[in-house]
């Protein structure tokens, strides 16, 4: 196996003392949990479907014609999922971010933004809406998801060659249909649209500088992400992994980068490019792991939380609605599972501290 050194470059803080208790939590003061960390960020995952089939997220030998999606009932509700977000703006959350599978599958999803939107202020200081999409169906909704009150998009895009694209994606959409998604997501006023590539060796990784030369000229910052060993049917090899290191290496045969200053509860590493002013970022959770940062919480489609990407436990937090918990059952329910939470997956892993195979949602159910 192949044993990577950890806390390239720039060492986010590593998750310190685990608290036996969770620390007092004072009115007014961030929910934190174990670990002293403050809730601030909501994923959630409004579908589980998806029009592509990454190969290292919904490879089809696992989610072909055979595979069983969750059906609509299943699904938390637009009502329910605007009065859960309410209910998590007023435990401190400060982002949204909406994922899938693929967002724009889920029928109306403008509709949903403006109701999310709306409620902004309700609770506290309003808070960042934004959504991470594989950029198919971008072009077409982009006009309407910012009218109704979305600030940025991430699109994620893996190659620009249409073969290499085609062979990461698994799809028959054309690569400049995603290109035409992101220009009109920036043209719309969705921006600063930020674009995120997924590394596997032997398979993209000669897409890094063409990658970055397109996305440095469009303006756009790109950022790389290593492999992750999400799920369990990708088939994840640590020799598949590009590491931050070796990436910035590629770059830095085109570019003279300069490190960034690290912004709170950012997962990416940033630099800068000195002559062209063109900024990326590295997400390198394998070989830099980030939890001593992590601040978010996931909610899958169909209202399961996760405290962790890689947490096999999940809990449910749609059966408590529709039994009919009212607000305050929740909350206190929620800032319970924050202030309990001592999740460290991926230091625990760089430090082999924990199994390769300890059991986890896929990536495409609670989002990325
Ligand atoms: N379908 C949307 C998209 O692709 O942007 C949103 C959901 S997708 C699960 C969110 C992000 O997870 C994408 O940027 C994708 O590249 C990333 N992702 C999925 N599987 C991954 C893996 N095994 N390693 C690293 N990133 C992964
Ligand atoms: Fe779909 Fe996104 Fe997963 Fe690709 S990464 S299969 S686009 S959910
Ligand atoms: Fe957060 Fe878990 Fe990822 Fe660590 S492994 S950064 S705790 S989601």
């Amino acid at each position: 196996m192949r044993v990577f050194p950890i806390h390239i470059e720039r060492p986010y803080a590593a998750s310190s003392v685990l608290l036996d208790h969770p620390p007092d939590h004072q009115a007014g003061d961030p929910l934190r949990d174990r670990l002293a960390r403050p809730f601030t960020d909501l994923r959630i995952s409004v579908t589980d479907r998806c029009n592509f089939r990454c190969v290292y997220c919904m490879p089809r030998t696992a989610f072909g014609p055979g595979h069983a999606f969750l059906p609509h009932a299943a699904l938390l509700s637009f009502e329910e999922l605007a009065r859960l977000a309410r209910l998590f703006a007023g435990l401190g959350m400060r982002k949204l971010r909406i994922t899938g599978g693929e967002p724009l599958m889920r029928k109306d999803l403008p509709q949903l933004i403006g109701m999310l939107s709306a409620m902004q202020q309700d609770e506290g200081p309003p808070f960042d809406i934004a959504m991470t999409t594989n950029g198919s169906l971008l072009a077409r909704h982009a006009a309407a998801l910012k009218a109704a009150g979305l600030r940025r998009v991430t699109v994620s895009l893996d190659a620009l060659d249409p073969k290499v694209f085609r062979t990461m994606s698994d799809t028959e959409t054309p690569v400049d249909t995603v290109l035409e998604g992101i220009h009109q997501a920036h043209a719309a006023g969705l921006g600063p649209v930020k674009v995120n590539m997924v590394v596997r060796r032997g398979h993209n990784d000669r897409q890094i500088l063409p990658m970055a030369e397109y996305f440095s000229r469009a303006g756009m910052e790109l950022r790389f992400i290593e492999y992750m060993d999400v799920g369990s049917t990708n088939g994840w090899r640590t020799d598949e992994v590009t590491t931050a290191k070796e990436i910035l290496a590629v770059l830095r045969q085109r570019f003279d980068l300069v490190p960034l200053p690290r912004e709170s509860g950012d997962t990416a590493m940033r630099f800068i490019d000195r002559a062209s002013g063109a900024r990326f970022g590295i997400i390198a959770s394998i070989t830099s792991p980030f939890c001593g940062d992590c601040t978010r919480l996931r909610l899958s489609s169909d209202g399961q939380l996760h405290t962790c990407l890689f947490g096999a436990n999940s809990h449910d937090l749609r059966a408590r609605v529709r039994r009919g918990d009212d607000d305050e059952a929740l909350r206190k329910f929620v800032a319970r599972l924050w202030q309990e939470r001592g999740d460290r997956y991926s230091e625990a892993r760089a430090h082999h501290l924990q199994a390769a195979s300890t059991p986890r949602a896929e990536m495409s159910y609670i989002g990325g």
